[in-house]
């Protein structure tokens, strides 16, 4: 028999990045698994922590060790994998490992603070006592009435429920438990985030060639896969070439193999729509994970993976940690979605992180996309992952949408204005009007106006804590920064020269909606953007009315662009292509373009009459834009990845930022001079750096950003160095941390 762990080395609720050892009691020696959530004391008084066992060990360089105080009574542990997974991603995205731990749980279960759900039920002590009970208590009306209730409910009642029935209050229960005539149970229920959702239950359809194709090597995959053989499928498939049906058939296999399987989607394609989707074919097989959910509702969903009362988690970003010990599948849907990325700590892509996991448990990683983001796709054509390729859509009646270009810079009026609308895109939408079909118009900005700005005096109405312009909201009349959230009133008059002619400059989603009212009188129109849609219920009412065709024309930001399905939109237009075409120094700006447009395109046509877009633009021959225009996926990434090897660009190396933030500038730049100093002598030759300067926007909520940049293909040893720096090396007033593999340059 394995004898039993004497030490564990345990993580506490802090970031220090470091474990300590404890000594295991007899008494908990058979019951604690690495994983588990457990009790310590720490620190000199009789202060008491919570931690998280990563580890056991035979001895300790510390001569005492305080024991384990207890496990926790919920019982939560981790499997190992998992473990091992939050300790993969402290090194490679460089955070604490407390916080890539902390991160595995969703806090609803690890701050305590959510407990399973009870309620009181009530029953008899037994049916002959009652009996005589009521015999001999006849004038006791209420007590009698509780009774009489119970005698007809053998399986008990639950408190609520039986006070209503019996017409009675809560003392009256009491008196009768003092009596001992009726007994109380807790029991457990589960809240219910499908609570009144029907959905009906749907069998597989049958595959056409292409998915046929697609299952058989997923299956293969599934069931026996050799050691070199890759453990990543990427499946490009053109929208609506049924990759959905894919999906589900993969995970109905996984289940028949008695196996695990987690499906990711982005959060924002998370809709009731989607589950549903999942339901239908799976029903209690599966549980939800989202940041949508109550924190009960979520305490529950992850309690019933790890009780494993169901094999199937659906969810967002975090669901890749669903503490599944049988994994067999890893889906990721719209692997290119930046939104995998987390902004805070850790930073990791969950896209990367699954292909991690999956390598750690053996388990097969299924990414799908339209328009695969560069570093899967050369993963794909060099061999590291399997490449599968649906070209068709699955109706090859619904054609795929008609593109066309229009260049702005030749609709200008007589002063060389450029309007937000062209001529065409006017008539389009008129057009669909007037046949009773729906348009979608798209842009990529919210708010009525970029920014508020004088003509007389060049006055820019700036956020005070942060260094960018406001925002102008028409329909509240406020300014607000989408940068640190902080809003003000919309001034009246030019606060620095008082001129009446303060101007509302650019075209925000607001503005649209406005326009199109004049323009288009008497269409219904609706406006999807995160000032509109602030609660997902929302989202879901607007989406549902756009499917009866309550709506005409339907205006958004990229909340629109993804995974909306309605055979009666038949034009999209995109008003403003070179929104985000042109970033400084973002080397990912044309592949998020060409993503985005074709995914925008995408909304067009999905029914029986073709679909046609129209893409407005200053710059008609961009190769992102001419790409989107031919549907060539491929073309797009042959030249994307030329110029990516050329500059040694991701995938060819990886991208690291280092931030510094603080309120004090001189703070800053001495807390990122001193770090450059530390690691200078451990960066690769061949690692490009760019030194600590100011961040494109230099000032978010109050806090001046530096950041410091590094490419290359070698940073683990840096990473290393950087990470023991940031956490014995003390900058009062400066936050320091590494954003490996960065999305985002701001
Ligand atoms: P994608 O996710 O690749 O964009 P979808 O999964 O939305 O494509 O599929 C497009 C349409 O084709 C959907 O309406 C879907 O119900 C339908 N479909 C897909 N596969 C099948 C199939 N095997 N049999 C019947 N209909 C299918
Ligand atoms: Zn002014
Ligand atoms: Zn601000």
């Amino acid at each position: 028999m394995k004898s039993l762990p004497k030490i564990a080395k345990v993580l506490l609720d802090l970031s220090l990045d470091r474990s300590f050892d404890y000594a295991i009691p007899p008494d908990l020696a058979a019951d604690i698994r690495v994983g588990m959530k457990v009790n310590v004391p720490f620190g000199n008084g009789k202060g008491e922590r919570t931690a998280y066992v990563v580890a056991f060990a035979e001895t300790s360089p510390y001569p005492t060790l305080k024991p384990i105080l207890s496990l926790c009574e919920d019982r939560i542990s981790l499997p190992d994998s998992l473990i091992r997974l939050g300790e993969w991603m402290a090194d490679y995205y460089c955070c604490a490992r407390e916080s890539a731990i902390r991160n595995l749980l969703p806090g609803a279960v690890r701050n305590g603070k959510v407990k399973q759900k009870t309620e009181n039920w009530y029953f008899l002590a037994d049916r002959d006592s009652a009996m005589s009970y009521i015999t001999a208590n006849a004038k006791a009306k209420a007590r009698c009435a509780v009774l009489k209730v119970l005698l007809n409910a053998p399986g008990g009642m639950e408190s609520v429920q039986l006070q209503k029935e019996a017409g009675t209050s809560a003392s009256v229960l009491k008196k009768l438990l003092d009596d001992k005539v009726i007994m109380i149970e807790e029991r457990g229920v589960e809240r219910d985030p499908f609570k009144g959702v029907k959905v009906m239950p749907t069998a597989p359809k049958e595959p056409n060639e292409q998915q046929a194709e697609a299952l058989q090597i997923i299956k293969n995959k599934l069931h026996d896969r050799t050691k070199e053989e890759s453990h990543v499928v990427l499946m490009h498939g053109v929208t609506g070439s049924g990759k959905t049906e894919v999906y589900l058939q993969s995970i109905a296999e996984v289940i028949a193999m008695r196996k695990e399987a987690i499906m990711l989607v982005p959060e924002i394609s998370l809709t009731p729509q989607t589950v549903g989707l999942f339901r239908a074919r799976f029903g209690d097989e599966l549980c939800v994970l989202h940041s949508g959910l109550s924190d009960g509702e979520r305490y529950d969903e992850w309690m019933k993976v790890q009780s494993g009362k169901v094999k199937i988690a659906v969810g967002a970003r975090s669901a890749l940690f669903a503490p599944f010990r049988n994994l067999a599948l890893i889906i990721v849907d719209e692997e290119h979605d930046t939104s995998y990325k987390q902004s805070e700590a850790p930073r990791y892509n969950a896209r990367d992180v699954a292909v991690v996991r999956g390598k750690l448990e053996n388990a097969l990683v299924l990414l799908g996309s339209a328009t695969p983001s560069v570093e899967s796709y050369h993963n794909a054509t060099t061999g590291k992952y399997t490449l599968v390729k649906m070209t068709k859509r699955y109706d090859p009646t619904v054609l795929m949408p008609s593109v066309s270009v229009v260049d702005m810079r030749l609709e200008s009026d007589e002063n060389g204005r450029i309007p937000f609308f062209s001529k065409g895109l006017i008539q389009a939408i008129r057009d669909r009007i007037g046949r009773g079909e729906q348009s979608i118009v798209f842009l990529n900005r919210r708010g009525f106006a970029r920014q508020m700005n004088c003509p007389a005096c060049g006055y820019i109405a700036m956020c005070s804590e942060c260094s960018v312009a406001l925002t102008y909201h028409r329909r509240s009349q406020m300014l607000s920064c989408h940068f640190c959230a902080g809003t003000m009133p919309a001034p009246e008059i030019c606060p620095e020269c008082g001129s009446h002619d303060i101007r509302y400059q650019g075209n925000g989603t607001e503005r649209i909606e406005n326009i199109f009212e004049e323009l288009f009188r008497g269409a219904r129109i609706a406006r999807m953007d995160s000032d509109t849609m602030t609660r997902p219920s929302l989202y879901e009412k607007t989406l549902a009315s756009f499917r009866k065709g309550e709506i005409d024309i339907l205006i958004g930001t990229q909340m629109i662009a993804k995974g909306l399905d309605f055979p009666n939109v038949t034009f999209v237009g995109v008003v403003n292509a070179d929104l985000g075409l042109y970033v400084p120094g973002d080397f990912r700006a044309q592949e998020h373009a060409f993503q985005l447009l074709t995914q925008v395109a995408g909304r067009a046509g999905r029914g029986e009459i073709p679909g046609e877009v129209l893409i407005q633009t200053c710059a008609p021959f961009n190769s992102a834009i001419q790409y989107a225009v031919e549907h060539d996926y491929d073309g797009f990434f042959k030249e994307e990845i030329m110029l990516r090897e050329e500059l040694a660009f991701p995938p060819f190396g990886h991208m690291m930022i280092i931030h510094f933030r603080g309120e004090e500038v001189e703070k800053v730049q001495e807390a990122a001079n001193a770090l450059m100093t530390l690691i200078r002598p451990y960066i690769d030759p061949d690692t490009r750096v760019t030194e600590p300067a100011p961040a494109t926007v230099e000032r978010i909520a109050g806090k001046y950003r530096y950041t410091a940049l590094f490419m290359g293909g070698k940073l683990a040893q840096l990473r290393r160095v950087i990470k023991r720096a940031i956490y014995t090396e003390k900058h009062p007033g400066v936050d320091i941390y590494v954003d490996m593999d960065a999305i985002s340059f701001l």
